[in-house]
């Protein structure tokens, strides 16, 4: 089984990164308001280089700053060949994850600009953002915040 994970990632600023198990690597974009599980809810993601599915395991500081949390992990299904999905630029996805599960779908709008949003299932969820209510790591329970008080000063 596939897997996902979302990294809460502080580098310039402060953003979420969703990376997804494809063909054997980490297809990634930056989410700078994280994933919602209300559909009305569209989110921009932009984006970003591949990364080894190695790194779908790194929680900790980052050497000159920075740092990220492993905020949500499990597997992913796709409905569909995901791979022709990235390149019509309409990938749908199911996340069987700690905070986040259900339908999702990523939709290519223009360049390296997608839109994540919710699909509506027995997931969604319109009360308080789930980013807010569920903050912390689901490996360390540390929240970035807290995380990146332990840097050196
Ligand atoms: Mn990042």
């Amino acid at each position: 089984m596939a897997r996902f994970v979302i990294q809460h990632h502080q580098a310039r600023a402060l953003h979420y990164d969703l990376r997804l198990e494809i063909d054997g690597t980490g297809k990634s974009w930056a989410v700078p308001k994280g994933p919602s599980l209300n559909p009305a809810e569209k989110r921009l993601a932009v984006a970003v280089g591949d990364h080894e599915l190695d790194y779908f395991d790194f929680e900790g500081l980052h050497e000159g700053g920075g740092g990220a949390i492993i905020w949500d992990e499990g597997t992913v299904e796709y409905p569909e060949d995901p791979v022709a999905g990235l390149q019509s630029g309409s990938l749908h996805f199911i996340l069987h994850g700690q905070k986040l599960g259900g339908r999702f779908t990523l939709r290519a709008t223009r360049a390296n600009d997608w839109i994540l949003f919710k699909r509506t299932d027995d997931f969604v969820d319109r009360g308080e953002p789930v980013t807010q209510t569920r903050p912390e790591s689901v490996r360390s329970g540390l929240t970035i915040e807290q995380l990146l008080a332990r840097a050196d000063p």
